[in-house]
């Protein structure tokens, strides 16, 4: 694996790779990865990509700075991780390398309807920073295949957008969840959770599980209010639990019984923010 850390470098070689034939799959991260990274890295040279992973904490995305300054670092850690699982090269770049000019007056994106719920509603400016940080490295490398994970599930709608934005003909894969064996979307802000909170924590996806299990053609209220109950009698504190057109977002308060939606769940379990979704139909 080849470490870069500044944009000319990498730009340097990726030309002289897409000049010899080579496609370019990228998979951006934050660090303090995972298996549900790794299987990013996976799927991207499997299919035959020169494979390219970043990790930079963005600071723009985090509408909490406590979050920000807790935010894992795991540098080390992931360097073997990445090492081990083949990746051709990690791109490791500064806050001044992605930011030249700092991080004020930076492009607004016109992300409408998409921007106005959930995540959106909810972190205020988060995806705005999602698309400044994702814009710049879509920019310097140029990628003919992008992974992200359906885990975040609007991020990858608000990505495609982007792409649409900026004009970039990147081809998007949205990747399966990765889970731990009780069923907890793997994350790196797991690691903030103490031995408690991680029992607890497998609430969600059994509450995303019993919206799936449960159901019915008709009103979804009575349905959602018995889910948000099982996440707060255990102890969390619910930012939404919604059931959504899973091509749109919109929500489904009336399930016609045919319509493809999907449950998305962010809830705190003390301090610490987790999110994860599941398709109900099909
Ligand atoms: P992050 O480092 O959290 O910004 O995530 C980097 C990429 O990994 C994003 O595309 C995430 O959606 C994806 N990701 C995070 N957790 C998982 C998971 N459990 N399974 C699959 N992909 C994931």
């Amino acid at each position: 694996m080849i470490l870069f850390k500044h944009v000319h470098e990498l730009k340097n070689y990726i030309a002289s790779e897409r000049l010899a034939g080579r496609k370019i799959g990228f998979v951006p991260t934050m660090g303090a990865l995972h298996q549900g990274h790794l299987a990013l890295i996976e799927t991207c040279r499997e299919n035959g990509n020169l494979s390219i992973c970043s990790i930079f904490v963005n600071p723009t995305q985090f509408n909490d700075p406590k979050d920000f300054q807790k935010y894992p670092v795991t540098i080390e850690k992931d360097i073997y991780l990445l090492e081990k699982k083949g990746t051709d090269i990690l791109f490791l770049p500064s806050k001044e390398e992605i930011y030249p000019g700092g991080t004020t007056g930076l492009r607004h994106y016109e992300l409408g309807f998409l921007e106005t719920i959930l995540e959106g509603k909810f972190r205020p400016g988060h995806f705005q920073g999602v698309c400044q940080v994702m814009d710049q490295l879509l920019r310097i490398v140029e990628p003919d295949h992008l992974y992200m994970g359906q885990k975040d599930y609007q991020q990858c709608m608000v990505v495609k957008k982007l792409l649409q934005i900026i004009g970039l003909k990147t081809v998007f894969h949205a990747c399966p969840t990765v889970r731990e064996s009780d069923g907890l979307a793997m994350s790196s802000r797991n690691t903030r959770l103490n031995e408690s909170e991680r029992i607890n924590a497998v609430t969600i996806f059994k509450t995303l599980s019993y919206l799936k299990k449960n159901i019915r053609q008709g009103d979804l209220s009575g349905l959602l209010n018995n889910a948000k109950n099982l996440l707060i009698e255990k102890d969390f504190k619910v930012d939404y639990v919604e059931i959504a057109d899973a091509e749109t977002l919109e929500t489904v308060n009336e399930w016609n019984g045919k319509q493809n939606v999907v449950a998305l769940i962010a809830a705190f379990l003390h301090e610490v923010r987790l999110i994860d979704n599941m398709l109900l139909h099909p």
